[in-house]
């Protein structure tokens, strides 16, 4: 026997809708590329989104086809998320950090028609426009006053121009089946070529839903959320989305995102919660605390896509008063996998325990599932101390890559290349990339953890932790470190930090220091350069 309830499709629109009809007077600010500050409400944005849908439609936007962006966080990036998704055509967000021959690539991949893009990426796109072989309009997002005069790319569209060109807003949003694809990104490609990642309206209103909650990202109508994470990094872990379903006034950094900009901006919005990687907080820190500036503000700020060093975690809280979420997710999981809060047996453990249960990637979040399996397949203990690779599945976890051959799916999981331990709490730790993996005589050795201890030193800026070859071991863990500005340490010192707090056979056999340790697309450290270029460090 059925209920009998309503069946409604869970369509991206409807969080739109929500935001406009139940807090239609809320913030959307934005640092607009043009270097000013902008604000409107979310019943501006949803009537501008409609005529934005509208105005696309006329472009030849239709049901199923790809709409490209190359745009920092800003409310107009925010408008076509909702225009193309909530018309039923797919956003397909590019990220400009890549190289231009992949940025062609992949937009070719996915067969984008129509690129939008901010003028900051005007040359980039000038550059590749003739490459790009499916696109055929091309709309620069700025108004008319801001267009080149003589326009290198032929028939070059103004964003503004094309809202203004309707003139009323009335547009209902078309109602079909919630698997329709929604929005379609491509892994940053640091383990092996990029692979685009279709979401649904289902999955991805399903995200929405957990990723709001009390233990996941808590956010309400009283917060002011700030992303730093990028709208083309895995939809800025959903805030777009989650914002407009509780009310939440939002701010977006545009193209500021250094320390000054972003402080700036917490400060003058009241912005309570922000989100980001680890390298984006290295610089907020370095300005705040170079300029002895507080957060007035902030009370959280979520940290994830690569580990959140512990000594980052503790300058935020014990310094500024600012808790950290520690949260671990993928691009094939929306990306929410597990989120770092501790439970209401934890909270009365001394601040270093739960300062490490913090510092573990966190408990999977509902709609999520996961297991950690050995080399045989078998699932491993939830012991916190038996370590393999990590498998999940769930309501937003990918099926199958876009014009994949095969599906990546093992006896219905996805296996995550990451390598984890899962403690009787259900807190997930992920002590390595299968990838990263060094194995030494044998044995596991987890560079995060090495990498962790290494940022805890009052000289060290960055630190990658790699495998390089040995003639005994095979290989051995060799620590790569960019130093901070002004200090010194000597190897010496820097291993012998490492007694004491962790295994003797953990420890580094050298430490090797340069300027500038490389990053991706997304702010993470290309730890497979450092490997090609220090492999044989040991061996010499
Ligand atoms: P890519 O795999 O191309 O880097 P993603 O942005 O999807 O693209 O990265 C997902 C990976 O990032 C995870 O599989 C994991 O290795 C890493 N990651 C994400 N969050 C964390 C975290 N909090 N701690 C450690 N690693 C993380």
């Amino acid at each position: 026997m059925n209920g009998q309830m309503m069946q409604q499709p869970l369509l991206i629109s409807s969080l739109l809708r929500h935001a406009e009809r139940h807090h239609g007077t809320q913030e959307v600010v934005s640092r607009r590329v043009e270097g000013d500050i902008h604000r409107y409400t979310y019943a501006d944005l949803a009537s501008r989104s409609r005529k934005l849908a509208k105005a696309l439609a006329g472009l030849g936007m239709a049901p199923g086809v790809r709409v490209g962006t190359i745009a920092w966080n800003t409310y107009r990036h925010l408008e076509l998320y909702y225009a193309v998704s909530g018309s039923g055509a797919v956003l397909h967000t590019l990220n400009p950090r890549l190289h231009p021959d992949q940025l062609v690539w992949i937009a070719d991949h996915a067969e984008d028609e129509v690129l939008c893009f901010d003028k900051t990426f005007l040359p980039l796109v000038e550059q590749v426009a003739e490459r790009l072989k499916t696109v055929r309009k091309f709309v620069l997002m700025v108004d008319k006053e801001h267009m080149p005069t003589v326009p290198k790319i032929p028939g070059l569209i103004c964003y503004e121009d094309l809202i203004a060109g309707e003139p009323t807003d009335r547009f209902e949003w078309p109602e079909f089946d919630e698997q329709t694809a929604s929005s379609l990104c491509y892994t940053s490609g640091t383990t092996g070529n990029p692979k685009g990642v279709l979401y649904s309206h289902r999955s991805t209103v399903l995200h929405t839903f957990a990723s709001a909650l009390p233990d996941a990202l808590n956010l309400s109508a009283r917060d002011a959320v700030l992303p730093v994470v990028p709208m083309f990094h895995v939809n800025a872990w959903g805030l777009p989305y989650s914002a407009c379903m509780v009310g939440a006034k939002l701010v977006f950094p545009g193209p500021g995102l250094d320390g000054k900009s972003l402080h700036e901006l917490f400060e003058a919005e009241g912005v309570t919660v922000s989100a980001g990687v680890p390298t984006v907080w290295q610089g907020l820190l370095a300005h705040v605390q170079g300029n002895g500036l507080r957060f007035s503000t902030m009370r959280r700020t979520i940290i994830g896509g690569s580990a959140c060093p512990p000594a980052m975690m503790s300058t935020f809280e014990d310094t500024y008063g600012v808790q950290v979420i520690h949260a671990w997710g993928m691009t094939e999981l929306s990306p929410i996998g597990t989120v770092g809060i501790l439970k209401g047996h934890q909270l009365d453990l001394p601040v270093e325990q739960r300062r490490s249960i913090q510092a573990k990637q966190g408990r999977g979040v509902f709609g999520i599932d996961m297991k950690i399996v050995g080399e045989d397949g078998a699932e491993l203990p939830w012991d916190g101390k038996a370590s393999g690779e990590l498998l999940v599945r769930g309501h937003w976890v990918v099926e199958q890559y876009i014009k994949g051959d095969k599906s990546p799916l093992v006896n219905g999981w996805f296996p995550t290349g990451d390598v984890a331990t899962i403690d009787a709490d259900g807190f997930m730790n992920i002590t390595d990339r299968a990838k990263d993996v060094i194995k030494s005589g044998g044995e596991w050795i987890g560079s995060i953890d090495i990498e962790n201890i290494a940022m805890a030193h009052p000289a060290v800026a960055m630190a990658a932790c790699i495998a390089a070859k040995h003639p005994k071991w095979d290989e051995r863990p060799l620590l790569v470190v960019v130093k901070k500005p002004n200090v010194e340490v000597s190897k010496e010192d820097l291993l012998a930090f490492f007694n004491g707090r962790i295994a003797k056979w953990w420890t580094p056999d050298d430490v090797v220091f340069v300027d500038a340790i490389p990053l991706g697309a997304t702010g993470k450290m290309l730890k497979n350069r450092l490997r090609e270029q220090f492999q044989d460090h040991l061996l010499t």
